[in-house]
């Protein structure tokens, strides 16, 4: 074991992890460079990173146009207060993002993480409900195997047990949805030729909450920590239909979705809707810098502008000390020019179309796929007993994170959630890549699967 990883276990407590399980089992790996979709190992490995390190790395490790603007800007100014400032990059990148966002989100509060920014949307969609005297609309609802992120209010309105359950005592009564599942879907349909039979189960909720119902609160088309369930873009319309009749805001986490991710630029454009606030993060600086924005329609930015001494609007008092961070929104910009001038949305639809038909040709021999499904160029593959009961897995087995430690151990890093494993990889990575990927995956599958009793 290197020095690195010994005074990493002797240091640092990492995210999300049972640290037991690193000192007794499985050390972390000690990475010292990046490029394009590889990480390099302190011996010198080179590992494809086919999840973006948490799906946030969408142009390659460091890009080197990126790379470049960010060193100058840290040249030019690192960063400066933003309440009574302003500077260039931060309204350049407003005034892009208002052009690239669905048609009615033209305001923009800054943060510094995606779970900040669900928090944000939180308190404006209250405090928007009360200062336009719906003061009884305090109540807000999710959907079932959401997830929005790890502090106290973002938890509240995340449904997963697995992050939850233990805190519920601290956290907010948030009402739930029953989400759509289509891959055991309830109502015995098959995923792509349904008529959203199960939005009969938002409308009732509606029926009986839609009265004391502040926001709702929703991933779009795409529930990715709680195991990437993709559901129909006529689900997110039957939502957007459902808030505006009861008069309750809806927020779109775009987080995960985001620039490009599910093909189009954002989940909400390529379902056609338009929420009321949308969260934006992880891809925002290409994986470069944690920054987070909260965008606004003009209704909500209205209910909050009046005089300073108006007895009923105050403004939205909330900050976060790194809001508007000039180096992060030089990431950002810089991410959006080369989205746009490389065509890369164009290009990642037909590298899309290329990882699924390979997935679709290597993987179809292994009856524990249960299916191969996809959004854009995230492919998520669930593995159960045999794919025509869709059984789960005896959980004891671990089969998803063993497959997970036998790809790393051939230098893929794909990540498990439960029994599911997936592929997020950046939107310019090569077919090549693509191709090694699956191959790496098949290898590992046949290791795990053969070890399974
Ligand atoms: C990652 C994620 C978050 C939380 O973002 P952090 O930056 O990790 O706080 C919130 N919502 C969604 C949909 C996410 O994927």
């Amino acid at each position: 074991m290197s020095d690195l990883v010994q005074d990493d276990l002797k240091y640092v407590w990492h995210p999300c992890s049972q640290m037991q399980e690193y000192v007794e089992h499985f050390p972390p790996l000690p990475i010292v460079r990046g490029h394009g979709s590889y990480l390099v190992t302190e011996d010198g490995r080179e590992i494809l990173d086919i999840i973006s390190s948490w799906w946030c790395n969408l142009l390659g490790h460091c890009n080197p146009e990126i790379s470049e603007a960010l060193a100058e800007q840290a040249k030019t100014l690192e960063h400066v207060i933003f309440a009574n400032f302003t500077h260039p990059w931060a309204v350049e990148l407003c005034r892009k993002l208002k052009e690239l966002l669905p048609e009615g989100l033209c305001h923009f509060n800054f943060a510094d993480n995606g779970s900040s920014a669900v928090e944000m949307s939180l308190k404006l969609a209250f405090q928007y409900q009360q200062q336009i005297g719906e003061c009884r609309r305090i109540r807000f609802a999710c959907l079932t195997d959401g997830y929005h992120g790890e502090t106290i209010g973002a938890l509240a309105v995340g449904s997963m047990d697995l992050y939850t359950r233990l805190f519920k005592p601290m956290l907010m009564d948030a009402l739930q949805v029953p989400a759509p599942d289509c891959f055991n879907c309830p109502y015995g349909k098959k995923r792509g030729s349904c008529s959203c039979e199960c939005l009969e189960q938002a409308e009732k909720f509606f029926k009986e909450y839609g009265e004391c119902l502040c926001a709702l609160i929703c991933e779009p088309l795409l529930q990715g920590a709680g195991g990437m369930r993709i559901y129909p873009e006529a689900y997110l319309r039957g939502l957007r239909r459902l808030c505006t009749e009861y008069g309750v805001l809806l927020i779109c986490d775009e987080i995960a979705t985001g620039f490009g991710r599910t093909g189009e630029m954002f989940a909400s454009l390529k379902a056609k809707i338009c929420p009321d606030l949308m969260c934006l993060s992880k891809a925002l600086t290409a994986g470069y810098l944690p920054m987070s924005i909260v965008a606004a329609t003009e209704k909500v930015y209205k209910a909050f502008y009046a005089p300073l001494d108006d007895p009923k609007i105050k403004g939205f008092v909330h900050s976060h000390t790194y809001a508007g961070n000039p180096l992060g929104c030089v990431c950002a910009l810089t991410m959006l020019k080369i989205l746009e001038r490389d065509e890369i949305l164009k290009k990642a639809k037909d590298k899309a179309r290329f990882l699924t038909g390979l997935l679709e040709e290597k993987l179809k021999d292994f009856a524990e796929i249960g299916e191969i499904r996809h959004l854009g160029l995230i492919h998520a593959m669930p593995l159960v007993k045999d794919k025509e009961s869709r059984k789960p897995l005896d959980p004891k087995l671990k089969t998803g994170y063993r497959l997970y430690q036998c790809a790393l151990s051939h230098n893929l890093l794909l990540r498990n959630i439960g029994d599911l494993f997936y592929f997020n990889p950046p939107l310019n990575i090569d077919e090549a890549d693509l191709e090694k990927a699956v191959d790496i995956t098949v290898r590992s599958l046949k290791e795990v699967l053969a070890h399974k009793a």
